[in-house]
């Protein structure tokens, strides 16, 4: 492979929202990255918060959290699961970061006197975001502009792509549009008019896409295929399909088999004889589609209603479920319908319990008593951040008789504050970016369930809270068999319990789901699996 500049791909959507701009982009990326090139994937997002850490999850589902301690868009999960590569703040701009840094430049007089206006400031500050991984000596940037063309707040993003590609000159960079093919059932046809539109919309920008890509729920026949091509202003090559399929991971098969990455690299001018291998890719996605075995997880969450909100769970179930040849169904529960007199039924018949991450007070109790239910009837566990804290207040009030046992997030004054806020938090004001975020070192003991399970005594775990174990209680915890097995190697932090008596009783602070890819499903994910199938 002939290594030149760095070149850019870039994607943006048309039509409607919700086209799966991501997964087309995480697809496109490993192809290239199984061709032998070096990718990486950045997301543009168009609105003002800095970045998602302070949404609801309601409002644009989870928040992804990467190495670097960023609080990313969830789509920088898809491209980590693809790529089996890190993300890092640079992978995800806003607009308000965007804005906060000219103005924070402003403010200093950096400007000289100027005018400062969305074009040329605004667009040199989101070029220089799109450049900037250009550092780390990529073949490739993928770069994904969220929203949908023609949005008030997309323009700059748009302008700036139209800039780039000018000053990248031929052949260095490319856009690849993704567009809808509605359905109509009374006439049996796909449409193309709304594709046939949105790339108008983008040429009066000043951009020609180079590929399109098409979600349909049918096969494009022969005839719609040609009319895209000539009325979209692309060869017929360049027409993508992207039809409606089983998983998410079927998708770069899919788009392989219509030579998408040839194409690609055809306009980027990059040559290389290599066929994407996808083996491996392969091989997982034969197991996952057929499974041996099938176990059923409660999810018990308060987001429940959009799954979104839990993406990176489902997922690393799917990773480690696959390899382990198990099919893994998720009963997602709301745990602010749980109450002393339906859970059981709400849990009958699970294999497994798992208590999801969360903030604030709404549906904990419901939480409480599954963390019981686990215990008391050796359901295997799995307790994520918020879920350990509720499996330690859980054991204060039930096993150490605490009965008023509480984390300080919920009740201030509480006499037992078994969860409490780090010394580090305890003055922090501002909501965005201040809570403790990242990979941090856990150190495991050596007799552990965890330590068996990662095969090392020293991991790394990425993390999101404020709130920790109350260490005042460590020693009564374990001399009820509540053990800290996973602690911080420099504060003593606890970073994981588990109880050795039970078949699987785990806590941990961190977020093992953000770290399990297709090629490395996560082993705590696995050994939970693996102790709800012997349930
Ligand atoms: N709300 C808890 C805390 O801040 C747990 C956070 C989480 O589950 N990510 O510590």
């Amino acid at each position: 492979m002939s290594k030149k500049n760095t070149k850019y791909i870039f994607v943006t959507g048309g039509v409607t929202s919700s086209l799966g701009k991501g997964i087309v982009s995480a697809s496109l990326g490993l192809l290239l990255k199984s061709r032998g090139f070096n990718v990486t994937i950045q997301k543009l997002d168009p609105y003002i918060n800095i970045d998602p850490g302070t949404l609801n999850p309601y409002e644009h589902g989870e928040c992804y959290v990467t190495e670097d301690g960023a609080e990313t868009d969830l789509d920088l999960g898809h491209y980590e699961r693809y790529l089996d590569a890190p993300t890092s703040q640079n992978n995800n701009v806003t607009t308000g970061k965007i804005y906060q840094t000219v103005i924070e430049k402003e403010r200093k007089g950096d400007f000289l006197g100027k005018t400062v206006q969305v074009i040329p400031h605004i667009t040199n500050e989101i070029k220089r975001r799109i450049k900037m991984l250009s550092k780390q000596n990529y073949d490739i940037i993928i770069t994904e502009i969220g929203g949908t063309v023609g949005d008030i707040e997309s323009l700059p993003y748009i302008e700036t792509v139209r800039q780039l590609k000018w000053e990248l000159g031929e052949k260095n960079s490319m856009v690849i549009h993704l567009t809808l093919l509605p359905y109509l059932a009374s006439s049996g046809e796909l449409k193309t008019k709304p594709s046939q539109h949105s790339v108008r919309q983008l040429m009066e920008s000043g951009i020609m896409a180079d590929v399109l890509v098409c979600r349909t729920e049918h096969t494009i026949p022969k005839d719609q295929r040609a009319k895209l091509a000539q009325f979209c202003n692309v060869s017929l090559d360049n027409v993508i399909e992207c039809k409606d399929l089983e998983t998410i991971y079927e998708v770069p098969i899919y788009l392989q088999k219509q030579n998408f990455d040839d194409v690609v690299l055809k306009e980027l001018d990059l040559k290389n004889d290599k066929e994407a291998d996808l083996k491996d890719w392969k091989t997982f996605l034969k197991k996952f589609k057929n499974p041996k075995k099938s176990i059923e997880i409660a999810l018990v969450g308060k987001y429940i209603s959009l799954q979104d909100s839990y993406i990176s769970i489902a997922e690393a179930f799917k990773h480690a479920g696959a390899s382990l040849e198990t099919e893994v169904k998720v009963r997602w529960v709301y745990s602010g319908d749980i109450t002393a007199d339906n859970i059981k039924e709400t849990l009958n018949g699970v294999d497994g319990i798992l208590i999801a991450p969360g903030f604030g007070d709404r549906g904990i109790e419901g939480k409480v008593l599954t963390a019981q239910y686990a215990r008391e009837n050796k359901v295997p566990m799995l307790g994520i951040c918020l879920g350990m804290q509720i499996m330690t207040i859980e054991f204060a009030r039930n096993v150490l008789g605490h009965s008023k046992a509480n984390s300080m997030e919920f009740d201030t004054s509480t006499p037992d504050p078994v969860i409490s806020i780090m010394e580090e938090q305890k003055n922090i004001v501002d909501k965005g970016g201040t809570m403790r975020l990242g990979a941090w070192k856990c150190s495991l003991k050596n007799a552990s369930k965890l330590y068996d399970i990662y095969g090392a005594k020293n991991i790394s775990e990425r993390h999101r809270h404020r709130y920790e174990f109350n260490s005042d209680y460590l020693q009564e915890f374990e001399k009820n068999g509540f053990l800290a097995t996973g602690t911080n190697p420099e504060t003593g932090l606890v970073e994981a319990l588990e109880l050795p008596d039970h078949p699987f009783y785990v806590g941990v602070q961190y977020h093992p789901e953000y770290k399990s890819t297709v090629a490395t499903p996560h082993p705590l994910f696995r050994a939970f699996i693996r102790a709800c199938e012997k349930k």
